[in-house]
């Protein structure tokens, strides 16, 4: 079997794709105008049949994780489509998507039926005005009831996703509130430090804090490192046998942190990022017209390994080419 590997020893189990770069909510991080036409790219989303065909190549070069992303992925109409084709087209075993939770409360049933192995949701608060001042939408009961109805029926894999965002929700206070949260639920809460893009760099300055301040606050109340699982990629785990749920960092800015990259990205429109904040990549989309391009497909991948850099370079300000995260799935 072709294994994704590069220079630098690391392999790629996992592909992040994002299928659209539509959203309907306006985080301030992201899109704080809501989403734009990008009228200099005039290309279309990856089509069911492209999607079919990339996840069946990515499964002959080893990958055995998809996280389908955007923009809001499940905006697209064909949304429950893509996960059938990933599902039962690819050998790929993890399929998993990042969404920021809308409708989940009519959606649960049928996503945890969809044959999904993961659903990581976006809340950046449990408080709802906090909520709504971050994202636009004042939507945050139907996200928890929705989560609420996904535990019920059974499902297992949900991790909560939450920017950490200074004097926003980076204190005690908010901190005490995810612990009496994961208390009860076997549910992993991760926070992100937040990442300047090409876009955000008033936001970034005015809202950037290290992810230290969480750090001190887990060491502080017993909680303790877990140095091991597989394909953890750069998630530094914590546990707490009190407790049903785990916590975690995710530290973009973190001296090692692309040392245990593990993933790849394919954007909205058929482009192989090498990195979420390089300007290496290449388009795909002419290999991926028809069936018998399989072995040109993955042979043009497999070659374009050599040009994954080492970091991501972002401590040196470098944001790439990515002006938002929506563009390529964060
Ligand atoms: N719309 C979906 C959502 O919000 O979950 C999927 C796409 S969104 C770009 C994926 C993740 O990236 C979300 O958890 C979001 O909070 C995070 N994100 C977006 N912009 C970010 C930034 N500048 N820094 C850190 N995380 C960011
Ligand atoms: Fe939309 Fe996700 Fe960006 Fe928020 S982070 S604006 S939900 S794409």
């Amino acid at each position: 079997m072709n294994i994704l590997k590069d220079n630098f020893g690391r392999t790629f189990p996992y592909i992040r794709m994002s299928i659209t770069d539509i959203c309907n909510f306006k985080c301030g991080y992201c899109l704080p105008n809501g989403y734009q036409v990008d009228k200099s790219d005039t290309r279309k989303f990856l089509h069911l049949n492209e999607i079919r065909r990339l996840s069946k190549c990515f499964s002959l070069l080893g990958v055995n994780k998809i996280r389908i992303t955007g923009g809001e992925p499940t905006v697209r109409k064909d949304f429950f489509d893509i996960i059938k084709v990933l599902k039962f087209d690819s050998e790929i075993e993890n399929i998993a998507i990042t969404t920021n939770g809308y409708h989940l409360d009519q959606k649960a049933k049928l996503l945890a039926k969809s044959g999904l192995t993961g659903i990581n949701i976006s809340i950046d608060s449990l408080n709802q005005e906090t909520f709504k001042n971050i994202t636009g939408h004042d939507r945050l009961p139907e996200i928890l009831n929705g989560i609420e109805i996904l535990q019920d029926i059974g499902f297992k894999n949900i991790k909560i996703n939450a920017v950490l965002l200074n004097g926003v929700n980076s204190s005690r206070k908010d901190f005490d509130e995810w612990s009496k949260f994961i208390e009860k639920n076997k549910i992993d809460l991760r926070y992100i430090e937040l990442m300047r893009t090409g876009d955000n760099l008033e936001y970034f300055k005015k809202y950037h804090i290290s992810s230290k301040i969480f750090k001190e606050y887990l060491d502080e109340n017993k909680w303790i490192h877990q140095t091991f699982g597989k394909d953890a990629g750069p998630s530094l785990n914590y546990i707490n046998p009190q407790y049903k749920g785990k916590f975690g960092i995710i530290a973009p800015y973190s001296k090692d942190f692309c040392k245990s990259c593990n993933r790849l990205r394919i954007t909205s429109r058929a482009d192989l990022r090498l990195c979420l904040f390089g300007n290496t990549g290449i388009n795909l989309r002419h290999l991926l017209q028809k069936d018998d391009q399989l072995e040109e497909l993955r042979d043009l991948i497999l070659k374009q390994m050599q040009f994954k850099k080492e970091s991501h370079y972002l401590e040196l300000g470098d944001t790439g080419s990515t002006k938002n995260l929506s563009k390529t799935g964060g």
